[in-house]
């Protein structure tokens, strides 16, 4: 496995993988690998000859109240999974590789931003999205993958690729759980014992969300105050929000009446947790008259 902490190492390294025919498949990472990315690593694997996955704590998509300075930071436990895995090249640049001066050019996607992470976290998909833009400029990928864990993070990236001609097909990854159904996060780590604990509710809710829909409910206002008492049975859960939007766009829909995703963040102690489950509609009911006919 190549290592590249510059930029010119890392633009010849995907160009060189170019020339020689080879597919890239770039996964981009913040690091402190768990299950959820060496999914997205695997995947890559099998579907490109060629694999570059990016470890970069993206300054610019952290508020100043954020755990940038204290997001860990496990550098050689990840390059000895990456390499385990069978990745090609790790690209690590530091933050003044990637922002050397003041930045002044910005990517964004409008809309897709505004509600879920968006609310809270104003500048956060900005960030993204221009260290997402950076890495395809540098690496030239033909493929990159991002996990559904992050919906709201997959919306707003595939909309960049598509409305700014990328050339990167954007390949959507499932959500890897623990077998309590907690979604793996690099923040669960923050989890004290007791926090741990707690955590699973963030899903239970959205499974208990899914079950009212399953059993006609689709009203949003009703199955979002089920999954409020849920979470607040955990006495040390605070919600951020709980929110259900449509799938297109990410805009609020007071009733699940097409493609819909239900997304929450929720602060246990010192972490801020998120998770969120796509759901369709129930099929409308067979009408009583059809069935003579
Ligand atoms: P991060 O390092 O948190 O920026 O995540 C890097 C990529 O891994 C993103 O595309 C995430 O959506 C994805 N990812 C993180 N956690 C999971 C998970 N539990 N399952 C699947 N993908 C994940």
């Amino acid at each position: 496995m190549d290592i590249a902490h510059t930029i010119a190492e890392a633009r010849r390294f995907g160009a060189a993988a170019r020339a020689a025919g080879r597919t890239v498949g770039l996964v981009p990472t913040m690091g402190a690998l768990h299950e959820g990315h060496y999914s997205l690593i695997r995947r890559c694997r099998t579907e490109c000859s060629c694999t570059i996955v990016s470890i970069f704590v993206n300054p610019a998509q952290f508020g100043p109240a954020e755990d940038f300075a204290g997001y860990p930071r496990p550098f050689d436990a990840d390059t000895d999974a990456c390499r385990r895995l069978g990745t090609d090249l790790l690209f690590a640049p530091e933050s003044r590789e990637m922002y050397p001066r003041d930045q002044l050019a910005w990517a964004n996607v409008e809309k897709l931003t505004r509600h879920l992470c968006g609310t809270r976290r104003p500048d956060h998909y900005r960030g993204v999205c221009t260290v997402v833009l950076k890495l395809c400029n540098i690496l030239t990928p033909a493929r990159a993958y991002f996990g559904q864990k992050d919906a709201q993070q997959l919306a707003v990236i595939q909309r960049l690729a598509a409305d700014l001609n990328l050339g990167v097909e954007i390949v959507p990854c499932p959500t890897v759980r623990e077998p309590d159904g907690l979604a793996l996060s690099s923040r669960n780590r923050y989890l004290s014992h007791d926090q741990r604990r707690q955590a699973p509710c963030l899903c239970r809710a959205l499974f208990h969300a899914r079950d009212l829909l399953g059993a006609g409910q689709t009203d949003s206002a009703a199955i979002i105050a089920a999954m409020t008492k849920l979470i607040q049975e955990q006495p040390q859960a605070q919600i951020d929000y709980i929110s259900i939007v449509d799938r297109d766009l990410l805009q609020p829909i007071p009733r699940i009446d097409r493609p819909a995703l239900i997304a929450l963040a929720v602060h246990l102690g010192p972490a801020r947790l998120i998770d969120n489950l796509p759901v369709d509609p129930p099929p409308a009911k067979t009408l009583e008259y059809c069935r003579d006919v």
